[in-house]
């Protein structure tokens, strides 16, 4: 038999999310943007397709994934996050009807000089603090002017992206700045639509949504703040990780497991060895203690990750036994605590799913 490991992936919960999005910005009306980068946070976008139906507009930065869901059909709206790369890249963004990010001067310039047939609409993103990309608060006015009066462009929509948006108070400077900065935009072109906000913001700023928001970790139902679960904003996850015990050890005390021997045993106890480690996508840094689950048993993680195994404490699941079924996260587990135990954001265990796990998509 193969290894017994795999994911599975939940087109289903991706369309639930997406409609947790949509209500909880339902007081602005806002569209909804399901952000699908790095080839939908992991998951596939092929995979998750067809959950992503009722959202109404996909965004994302690859022109390759960009070519891609036009090829599966997809006919509304695509926002390209970071723009255009090159001059060239507006005939494709033409070609493919793509609405494109103006972040910084040498997009504007080589829109202008684009041999356009088609008129193209635009997002100007302003840098409202984070300093990574966008036009600063006092150069975002002469970027608007510019591309008003060009003739390669049909809409321009307001945009900026937030970096504390998960803490309580966390958007309110950004969003002094970025209403200041637009206020006469919006005096003269009351019409303008706006774009803010990312999931944390979606579930916890409603001030912040205007026109369209841009969910992206709470679509694979993962929390983007980290003090509150994804299950307590009636999250589902679009992704789990199972595999199976594939050998067990009797340890008497004193005994040490894995490499560097990093766990001890204090007492004599059983330990599973799962076929599941770091060379799949689970981090390597996670410590003694994150949860793990044993044949519908929640248990702990025992030693370092090895790059294809990591061991488990077999004490509360007695009748475990070569073959047991093993959840490294998905329902029971939520992706969110392994990450929080191993020092990072589920957004990046979801990412690191390895190529050569196996992949069922649940219908
Ligand atoms: C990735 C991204 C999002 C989505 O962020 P989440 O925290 O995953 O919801 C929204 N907007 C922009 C510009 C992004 O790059």
């Amino acid at each position: 038999m193969p290894r017994p490991i795999y994911a599975t992936i939940y087109p289903a919960a991706v369309a639930h999310n997406l409609s947790a999005a949509k209500q909880a910005s339902a007081q602005s009306g806002a569209n909804v943007w399901a952000t699908i980068k790095a080839n939908a946070y992991g998951h596939g976008i092929e995979r998750i397709f067809s959950g992503l139906r009722e959202a109404d507009g996909l965004a994302m930065l690859d022109f390759a994934e960009a070519a891609l869901v036009r090829s599966l059909g997809w006919q509304k709206p695509i926002l390209m996050l970071e723009g255009c790369f090159s001059a060239e890249d507006y005939a494709l963004a033409q070609a493919l009807d793509l609405t494109v990010v103006v972040h910084h001067q040498a997009q504007i310039e080589w829109l202008l000089q684009a041999q356009l047939t088609q008129k193209i609409n635009v997002y100007l993103k302003m840098n409202s603090g984070m300093n990574r990309v966008g036009f600063a608060p006092s150069r975002y006015q002469a970027a608007f002017d510019a591309l008003k009066s060009a003739e390669q462009v049909e809409s321009i929509t307001l945009m900026t992206h937030f970096a504390n948006a998960d803490l309580p108070d966390g958007v309110a400077k950004p969003l002094q700045i970025f209403n200041q900065t637009t206020a006469k935009i919006m005096a003269d072109f009351p019409q303008t639509q706006r774009s803010c906000s990312n999931s944390a913001a979606i579930l916890q700023h409603p001030d912040a949504h205007f026109d369209w928001v841009r969910p992206g970790i709470m679509t694979y139902g993962g929390t983007p703040i980290g003090a509150s679960s994804a299950a307590s904003f009636g999250l589902m996850p679009a992704m789990s990780l199972h595999a199976q015990l594939i050998a067990i050890q009797e340890l008497q005390a004193g005994d040490a497991v894995g490499y560097g021997s990093r766990f001890v045993a204090t007492q004599s106890m059983r330990i599973g060895v799962v076929a599941c480690g770091y060379a799949d996508g689970y981090p390597r840094h996670a410590p003694d203690g994150t949860p793990v689950m044993v044949d519908g048993v929640v248990t702990r993680l025992v030693g370092r990750v090895s790059m294809d195994m990591l061991m488990v404490d077999l004490s509360p699941v007695a009748h475990a036994a070569v073959g047991s079924a093993v959840e490294l996260w998905g329902a029971q587990i939520a992706i969110d605590d392994v990450a929080s135990a191993a020092g990072t954001i589920g957004y990046e265990l979801m990412c690191a799913l390895a190529p050569r796990v196996p992949v069922n998509v649940a219908l």
